[in-house]
């Protein structure tokens, strides 16, 4: 089976450790479904200070990353043929769910995290896509790295026990999934609906449906226009 490798450019390569205690991924890197290869900015800083970041022009708050160390990482990582840099940013297109589906096809995915204030400028040039994992300021790439080698390597065929499970998920139509529920039938007086004890399943597939539509206007209106409410569950095909 081919294998997905990450590449990971950052000043913090220890918060990648978090990814060994992660169930379902640190069985796809025990697996060989993925590789994780972390590559510590500080081993390309300059002089005897293995200096990566410094003032900005122009004056301001705080550092910025230097464009030399971020360049000689990136130099150093051997390519794939189907590879492709990715650049963590606020000021990136914010990450969707349909982007990790975009993204299997690859077999290399260079991840470059920021810190302090940024990076230079001229980092932006290496980077085939910026992404932000959502309109909020981290203090560093690290945890949206994380959050993309996550949401990827589950899609990847042998990491989930049960495939299916990823089919009705949330986003995956731009729909919410609908409500779950698991033994006892009755908690602290909460009943779980009587439909899906009933073990008719076509009922059960039709009050889900209804379910994931409800949710979606509820909470996330925004996911749906007017003309999936006509009919939502032709918009698979619609996009295709
Ligand atoms: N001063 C910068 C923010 C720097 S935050 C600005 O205003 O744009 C430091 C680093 O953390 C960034 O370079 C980026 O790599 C990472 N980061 C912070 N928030 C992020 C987000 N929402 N998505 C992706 N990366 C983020």
């Amino acid at each position: 089976m081919k294998i997905l490798n990450f590449d990971v450019i950052s000043l913090y390569p220890k918060a990648f450790e978090t990814l060994n205690n992660m169930g379902v991924i640190s069985r796809a890197i025990k697996k060989n479904i993925i590789n994780v290869n972390l590559h510590d900015l500080r081993h390309f800083g300059e002089g005897n200070y293995k200096q990566v970041d410094d003032e900005p022009y122009g004056g301001g708050a705080g550092m910025v990353l230097k464009p030399e160390p971020i360049y000689k990482a990136y130099e150093s990582i051997d390519k794939s043929p189907k590879s492709l840099t990715l650049l963590m940013s606020p000021q990136g297109k914010v990450l969707k769910q349909k982007d990790f589906v975009r993204w299997l096809g690859y077999e290399q995915l260079i991840i470059i995290c920021g810190q302090y204030e940024g990076f230079d400028e001229r980092v932006r040039v290496l980077a085939d896509e910026e992404i932000s994992i959502g309109d909020f300021v981290l203090s560093g790439g690290e945890l949206p790295a994380i959050s993309i080698i996550n949401g990827l390597t589950r899609l990847l065929p042998g990491t989930l026990g049960d495939p299916l499970s990823l089919e009705q998920e949330s986003h995956n139509n731009d729909l919410l999934e609908y409500p779950q529920y698991t033994r006892p039938p009755v908690f602290r007086g909460m009943k779980v609906p009587d439909i899906l004890l009933s073990g008719n399943h076509k009922e059960i597939r039709s009050w889900r449906k209804d379910q994931m539509l409800k949710r979606t206007i509820d909470r996330r209106n925004d996911l749906i226009s007017r003309d999936d409410l006509q009919n939502p569950f032709t918009k698979k095909k619609k996009n295709n």
